[in-house]
């Protein structure tokens, strides 16, 4: 079992490659993003808190977040965990080594997704979902075959992210520079920081990440 961070900014292609390791090795994706985003869909109170929070591209509060990710450790691990967008903090870094303590697990690799900062703003801006099966299409790079219809699984509802805008995008990248960056000297001072090229084509990405995933077992 391996335990692994993906670590980069908005836009690095964290979810697209999670989403491979859970189909190709098992492992468990823990990303908050997606869990936020549940909670707002659900109408929940925390979703509702977190609503405005997210779409401005500001981070929400440690201890959210750090409750969300405490919940789903104690389920069903498979072939490891992937923290995908977690942590975002130094004091969510620090709150995920004591509960990962408390479970006897430990991180094996943080692999940094390296990327420009152009190539997030047009990566991010054109980006869809679709709402039936989560295959992402970009309107100019990916766009699916027929307008508004799901190439995998013929779905018409295509969702865009309401922090998927050009000014939210500015505040995430903001965010990350003054918060998450500096998880990148923490985790190297650990010993624990792997950087994969995140510009190189897809599949070059993956098998970057499974070569740092083969070497951490
Ligand atoms: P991105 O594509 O920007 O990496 P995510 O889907 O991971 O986006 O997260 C979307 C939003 O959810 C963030 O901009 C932030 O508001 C919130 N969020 C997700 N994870 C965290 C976290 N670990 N700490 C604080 N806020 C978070
Ligand atoms: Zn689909």
């Amino acid at each position: 079992m391996t335990n692994i961070i993906l670590l980069g900014p908005p836009g690095a292609g964290k979810g697209t490659q999670a989403k491979r390791l859970v189909d190709g090795r098992h492992m468990v994706q823990l990303s908050t993003g997606d869990m936020l985003r549940e909670a707002k869909t659900s109408g929940s109170e925390m979703g509702r808190k977190v609503a405005d929070v997210m779409a401005r591209g500001e981070l929400v509060t440690d201890e959210i977040v750090i409750g969300l990710i405490r919940e789903k450790l104690t389920g069903e691990a498979g072939g490891g965990f992937i923290f995908d967008g977690f942590p975002r903090t130094l004091a969510q870094a620090d709150a995920l080594a004591v509960l990962m303590d408390g479970l006897g697990q430990k991180l094996d690799a943080v692999i940094e997704m390296q990327v420009d900062d152009a190539a997030l703003v047009s990566r991010i801006t054109g980006r869809y979902t679709c709402g039936g099966c989560g295959a992402v299409y970009h309107d100019s790079t990916k766009p699916t075959k027929v307008a508004d219809t799901c190439d995998a699984c013929g779905s018409t509802s295509m969702q865009r992210r309401a922090d998927d805008t050009e000014d939210a995008l500015r505040t995430r990248l903001m965010e990350y520079y003054k918060k998450t960056s500096p998880l990148m000297g923490y985790y190297y001072a650990k010993g624990a920081l792997r950087s994969v090229d995140g510009l190189a084509a897809m599949d070059d990405v993956a098998g970057a990440i499974a070569k740092v995933l083969d070497s951490a077992e």
